[in-house]
């Protein structure tokens, strides 16, 4: 029987997306940015227009330095802003949301990518032929070793050929946790997808009310002015009658 790793949980699994999802996210700020980045992440989960000043607090830097990791995210959609200007001091200050969808979209496009890539390497390994020198630790494709006569251009040692099944293995195994991570990441976007159309449909609704409750109100007035100009007129009628007797 398998145990499980003491780090791993297995309960609290409700918390688990969330907090996968905040790990690839955080590498995706690496990616994109660098290490100093990544607590930025955490400041950013669950909240909404959270004051840039209490980022830079946070994160031990500067004003601009902050500033810039936000750009920068904003730059692939990945945070957005609302500015306020200080009354006192005269400045504006920014406030900062994570955007979830547009996070979620990123992530599951660069993780198809990255699962493309090993999944390529996978074919390479299983169709192709790879050489190593043992001593120098380097592989080589069967063409570049062909091309060397077999033998390390910089050691001289013969060429071995190196086993492919560990590597295979290892990248399927890979590849495995990749498209968990995928779907994982495609089921949230989902969720979120939902999100933005009730909302959006929720507001034509609410426009369309207004706008009914608008062309009443028009219907109305209209009503009023047209009952106004008949009163007007039969009253004119009226004093013209009176006129000619
Ligand atoms: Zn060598």
């Amino acid at each position: 029987m398998k145990k499980n790793k003491p780090h791993e949980k297995t309960n609290g699994s409700k918390d688990k997306p969330l907090e996968k999802q905040i790990r690839l996210l955080k590498s995706i700020v690496e990616n994109l940015i660098n290490k100093q980045a990544i607590p930025i992440i955490d400041l950013l989960v669950g909240k909404k227009h959270v004051n840039e000043f209490l980022i830079a607090k946070k994160l031990k830097l500067t004003i601009n330095q902050t500033r810039n990791i936000l750009y920068k995210l904003s730059d692939f959609g990945l945070v957005s802003f609302i500015r306020k200007k200080d009354k006192r001091k005269g400045w504006y200050i920014y406030f900062w949301t994570l955007n979830t969808y547009q996070s979620l979209n990123l992530l599951e496009s660069n993780l198809s990518r990255e699962l493309e890539n090993l999944e390529n390497q996978l074919k390479n390994r299983k169709e192709k032929r790879f050489y190593i020198c043992k001593t120098c630790s380097l592989e080589v494709t069967e063409e570049n070793a062909l091309l060397n006569d077999f033998i390390c251009p910089e050691c001289e040692e013969v060429y071995q050929l190196s086993e492919n099944k560990e590597n295979i293995e290892s990248l399927q195994k890979e590849i495995l946790r990749l498209k968990k991570d995928i779907d994982l990441v495609r089921s949230e976007r989902e969720i979120e997808e939902g999100k933005i159309e009730k909302k959006k449909t929720g507001k034509i609704k609410r426009e369309e009310k207004k706008k009914k409750i608008l062309r009443a109100k028009k219907r109305a007035t209209n009503k009023k002015v047209k009952m106004k100009i008949i009163s007007k007129n039969k009253t004119k009628k009226k004093l013209h009658k009176k006129k000619k007797i």
